[in-house]
Order: structure tokens, then sequence, then C-alpha cells
């Protein structure tokens, strides 16, 4: 795989680069009301903050860095809802100088007004385009839609300046949409020459280890290797925890997921989030390796999902109907925190409970505390939710080894799949 510095090598100085970045960030319209209507902001620009290192890189060498992006589910059109101008205002915020936004125009994102954009570009310049999936064909099941806007997009850098020879490069950064046959990290990748940008490099380096002792000859992760998994669904989760299983020392669960396992073993859930149809797979998995899954003893319930709500900590094995169990409790903390103690390896993704509600944080907030604590451990915290809840806390990002941006693609690499995106840039 041909890498950001073997680009850099090269020498960049003038050419135009294309940049996938990951800047899906969300995003605060409270501000906005219908009689002052005021744009979003960013409401946390940990995606944004992570791509800046390989954008700098490209822009200090003298690169013309025109950085492609998604943000939502824009539905294959242009809406103002999802544009992708906070995130220029920020992104400019943050490097100190300005990043203009290319507007898409009826021709789309890669049409005549940001190819005048580009043509505009000086060396060193940064250009945003307008939100990827504003086209329909960025996620197509079509190759010929999905290479239609590739090519739009590479003309948008194939035709450097003249007398700069070998212009028009990729490089993807985007390492939580590898995962995904998209155009912009699939199709862009088999049209220009393309490099794995740093992030993307890092977070490949990371889970090599977590998955370790795989075919590709990486070292096998350290032991004691734990495992800690919340967030909502079990169905989201089943496929890595069947992957890692077998590698790992002990699998933590809370969130939403561990009412599942709980009701496997006949437990009292109440109103708790429940998916009725995966009890069956749960119990297997507890029958086959139920010593090495530890489930909460403790929860904290309320009746309504509600900052104000009353709250009380229940048994785990019988929690009241008409109460939803809302985060794992103080006693679960301590169980947790204790079989953390002393692992070198940690992979933890998902919340220990609803740690965007004050009351349902303390979950989160003791184990992220108890990993962040462990000396000298490969600590990653892997998804979109726990890396924003990481920061929510306020807890020091660099005491964990390592905060995946990608969540679905960190958890399909973890279970073994080939990632499109992966797969095009080792082409
Ligand atoms: P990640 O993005 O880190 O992979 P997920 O998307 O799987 O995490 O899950 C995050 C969501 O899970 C959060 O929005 C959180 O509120 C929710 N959650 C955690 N615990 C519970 C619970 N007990 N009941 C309902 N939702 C929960
Ligand atoms: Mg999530």
């Amino acid at each position: 795989m041909q890498t950001l510095d073997d680009l850099l090598n090269e020498g960049v100085a003038g050419r135009r680069v294309l940049v996938r970045s990951d800047l899906n960030v969300p995003l605060d319209s409270s501000r906005s009301s219908e009689e002052s209507p005021a744009p979003p902001r960013v409401a946390d620009d940990g995606r944004i903050r992570a791509s800046l290192p390989t954008i700098r890189a490209l822009a200090d060498a003298g690169a013309r860095v025109v950085v492609m992006a998604h943000l939502g589910r824009p539905q294959g059109e242009i809406d103002p809802k999802y544009s992708l101008a906070p995130v220029a205002e920020r992104m400019g915020e943050l490097l100190g100088w300005p990043v203009p936004l290319a507007e898409a125009g009826e021709d789309g994102i890669a049409g005549a007004s940001a190819m005048e954009k580009v043509s505009q570009m000086q060396d060193s310049d940064i250009l945003l385009l307008e939100n990827v999936r504003f086209e329909a064909a960025e996620t197509s099941k079509d190759d010929d839609e999905r290479g239609a806007l590739a090519d739009r997009l590479v003309a948008l850098v194939s035709d450097g300046p003249p007398g700069v020879p070998g212009s028009g490069a990729y490089v993807d950064d985007a390492f939580g949409a590898v995962h995904r046959k998209h155009t912009s990290v699939y199709d862009i990748a088999e049209r220009l020459p393309h490099y794995a940008g740093k992030l993307v490099l890092d977070e490949i380096e990371v889970l090599r280890r977590l998955a370790g002792g795989s075919s590709d000859g990486a070292a096998p992760p350290e032991k004691p290797y734990v495992v800690v998994l919340g967030g909502s669904k079990v169905s989201d989760k089943l496929a890595v925890i069947k992957a890692l299983l077998p590698k790992i020392d002990r699998l933590l669960i809370g969130g939403g997921m561990c009412f599942t396992f709980l009701k496997a073993q006949n437990f009292e859930v109440g109103d708790s989030l429940l998916e009725a149809d995966m009890v069956e797979t749960c119990s297997q998995l507890l029958e086959e390796a139920g010593d090495k899954i530890v489930l909460p003893s403790d929860i904290v319930a309320a009746r309504e999902l509600d900052e104000s709500a009353e709250t009380s900590v229940v048994p785990a094995e019988s929690i009241p109907n008409g109460l939803k169990g809302l985060d794992i409790g103080p006693r679960t903390v301590e169980t947790f925190a204790d079989r953390l103690d002393g692992a070198r390896t940690v992979f933890w993704n998902g919340p220990m409970g609803v740690f965007e509600l004050a009351p349902f944080a303390e979950g989160t907030r003791g184990v992220a505390e108890a990993i962040a604590a462990l000396p000298g451990a490969l600590s990653v915290v892997g998804g979109g939710d726990s890396a924003a809840a990481v920061r929510k806390l306020g807890i020091d990002e660099q005491r964990f080894g390592h905060i995946s941006t990608g969540g679905g693609a960190s958890l399909e690499y973890l279970e073994g799949k080939t990632l499109p995106g992966v797969a095009a840039l080792e082409a």
C-alpha cells in the first residue's frame, strides 16, 4: 500500500491532490429558530481535528488540496441542511487560514463552479467540495453510475497547472468510510495514483494489532486482552463478538445491548431495550463462552429517558416493569474496573449507558476512566458515540492509546471482512 509519505517523497508542490476525509460531524442547530435562522455550528469537531494532519502535510508541501467528504444522509440530492459550510468554517478556524467551500451547482458537487474554484487555487491552498452524498451516484450499487461520478471528480484534479508533472493524486484519509463501496473511497482509487492518509494508516496499524494472530503475520495482541462492548444494539456487534471471543480473555458487556444478554439468563429486564430475536443467539454465546463474558450486576433505571428523570439503582436480575435500564450501576463499574485491571490490550466500543444525559453518564465515565488509567496498555476506543462520549465527559483523549474515528469500519475490520476502500488502496 502506498502511503502519504510516499506521495510526499515523490513531491507534490503544485500538484492537485484529492483527499477523502471523514468530516461527518454532529451539527448543533439549536441556535436556529424560525424568527432568526442561524447557520448550524459544529457540535463536536473531533473528526475535523483528526483529519488535519494529512491535509496540513500536503498543504505544507505545496500541494493544492481538494478535500471531499460526506455529512449525514442527504438522500442523493442537494440539501442545505447537510451542507459542509459549517465544517469548512470550523476547519478554517482550526488551521488559522480560510478553507473555502466549492458550492454545489445544478451540475452537482464536481461541476463547473467547483472546476472554476479549483482552477483558481494556488500552491498550498485548501478547498472543500460540497457533501459528496449530494450525488446519488456516490452510494449507488451500479458500477457505471459510481464510475461516472468518479470521472467527474478525477477531472477536477487530473489537469494540473501547466508545467507541473504528474498532477492528480488521491489520498484516502476517511477510515470511517472504507467499509463502503462508494465512489469517493473506491472508484476514485481505481482512477488515480492512490495513497493511504495518516489516519487510515494509523487505524489499520492499530486494528491489525487488535485483530492479531491473523494470516498477515501481525504479532498477537498482548494478554490479558479485554474487550468492553456497549451501545444500543447486539445485532450490530454480534459478528465482532464472534470474531474476537476466541482471541480475548474477557468480554465486559454494558449499554443497551446488555439487556438482551440478561434476558438470555431469564432475568427480568423491565422496559429496557431488548432485541427479542437475539435472545437465543445470546444464550448460545453465554453457553459457549460464559466464563469470559461479564454482565452487569446492577443497573441505573428510570421511568423515562429524561434529563430530570428520577433514577434508581436496581439489581440486574430483576428490573421492575415500567422501568428502563439506562446505565450500568456503581457496583458494575467497580467490577468492570476490577476486570480491566492489569489488561495489556483493551478494545472498547459502545457507551455503557445513555451518556448523552447526565443521570446516565456515570457508567460510561467510570469505565472510560478505568481504561484510561491502565498503565502501558494498548487501549483503543472505537465507535463514533464512544469517542464523542470521551470528549463530552472531558476525559483527556491522550490517555487512550488510540481513538478510532470509524465505528462501523473498525468493527468490520475486526470481524475479518475485506474493506472495499482498503482493498482499493492495496491494489
Ligand atoms: P458507537 O457509536 O460508539 O459504536 P453505538 O452507536 O453502538 O456506539 O451506541 C451508542 C448509543 O447507545 C448512544 O446513543 C447511547 O445513548 C445508546 N445507549 C447506551 N446505553 C443504552 C441503554 N441502556 N438504553 C438505550 N440506549 C443506550
Ligand atoms: Mg454510533
